[in-house]
């Protein structure tokens, strides 16, 4: 059944670590060096905890199996220092997914390729997790990249199903796949949802080149690829499972027109560390752009899954707190 709103979840956006075992071709994120590594602190991420803001959702992201990377021993002393007797970067997220529960959000982690057992560490502390599928290809710009194989990925978002996850996953579009990658991927997500019933949204999100990639000069797909995935998510997967946009990355209101009702994270104290050349649109821009359609804030979990109780006790508090009787978050004029 089609709303007749779009969703947005207000968020702060926290990159435990930019050390990461893979080394795609498009990525500006990962660590090159020492220099530019690090690993969150416990006192910074505190502040920025405390400056949430207005955010209800802890989004955390991380390059994936940094004990893996050629950074690793950076890793591991950094960890060390962080002085939380952590071992792993799981571990590590965990507490700090606790931390931030203490502090009125409800986390959502996407760490990459995790294990059966990781995902079930991490989830009585996570609302939701994610993990993009970007592609079922087997491309060039992953030839570096052991996490990006796609059956990995594939294995995971069933593990995460099995577990009664809610999960958010995705396309990423330009790096060297095509038209018919793009539906079977979206062909894989649904069987995966047809089997678990997990799956809320699919981000179809734009490649954009970063300078000092292998990728840097490499075109990103034009408007009307973006459209065409867009009409085929919306015809492949059910009317339960949100399309979302990025919308610092393309035009939502165009992209809403075709069936997208999602506009993801948008977050007034961080930046989108994945894309920071583009900033967010605030919260009016957004409602001025989208409009006559309005602009509702939803928690990290679904209404769907809220309903179905697929959260744990150590979070319910939270969702009681913020959801209203449609599982979205409360109108600010309701409540807190
Ligand atoms: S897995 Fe993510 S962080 Fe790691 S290199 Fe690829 S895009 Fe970058």
């Amino acid at each position: 059944m089609k709303n007749n709103y779009v969703t947005i979840s207000k968020n702060i956006f926290i990159p435990v670590t930019n050390v990461c075992r893979n080394r795609c071709e498009y990525c500006g994120f990962r660590a090159r060096s020492l220099e530019d590594a690090y690993i969150i602190q416990m006192k910074e991420f505190l502040a920025l905890v405390k400056t949430k803001g207005a955010a209800t959702e802890a989004l955390f992201t991380a390059g994936e199996n940094p004990e893996l990377s050629n950074l690793s021993l950076f890793f591991t002393k950094h960890l060390i220092e962080t002085g939380s007797g952590c071992s792993s970067l799981i571990e590590y997220t965990k507490d700090l997914c606790k931390v931030a529960i203490k502090h009125g959000l409800l986390p959502h982690c996407n760490l990459g390729v995790l294990s059966r057992e990781e995902l079930n560490e991490l989830r009585e502390v996570n609302a939701s997790m994610g993990l993009m599928l970007e592609t079922t290809a087997e491309l060039e710009a992953h030839k570096n990249s052991p996490g990006k194989i796609p059956t990995e990925r594939l294995k995971m978002i069933a593990e995460a199903g099995k577990l009664e996850i809610p999960f958010t996953t995705g396309l990423l579009i330009g790096i060297g796949e095509k038209l018919r990658d793009r539906i079977r991927s979206l062909n894989a997500i649904k069987s995966l949802h047809d089997k678990y019933g997990h799956i809320q949204e699919v981000i179809l999100q734009p490649f954009v080149p970063k300078p000092s990639t292998a990728m840097w000069n490499k075109k990103p797909p034009s408007f009307e690829e973006l459209r065409e995935v867009v009409r085929a998510a919306r015809a492949i997967l059910p009317d339960e499972i949100a399309i979302q946009v990025p919308p610092n990355l393309t035009s939502a209101k165009a992209i809403i027109e075709l069936g997208a009702s999602d506009l993801g994270g948008i977050s007034e104290k961080t930046m989108d560390y994945i894309n920071p050349e583009s900033p967010w649109p605030k919260e009016e821009e957004l409602r001025r752009i989208i409009a006559p359609s309005e602009l509702r804030e939803r928690l990290p979990i679904y209404p769907r899954f809220i309903k179905m109780g697929w959260y744990s006790e150590e979070i319910r508090p939270l969702i009681e707190r913020y959801a209203d009787e449609e599982g979205l978050r409360l109108r600010r004029k309701e409540g807190i």
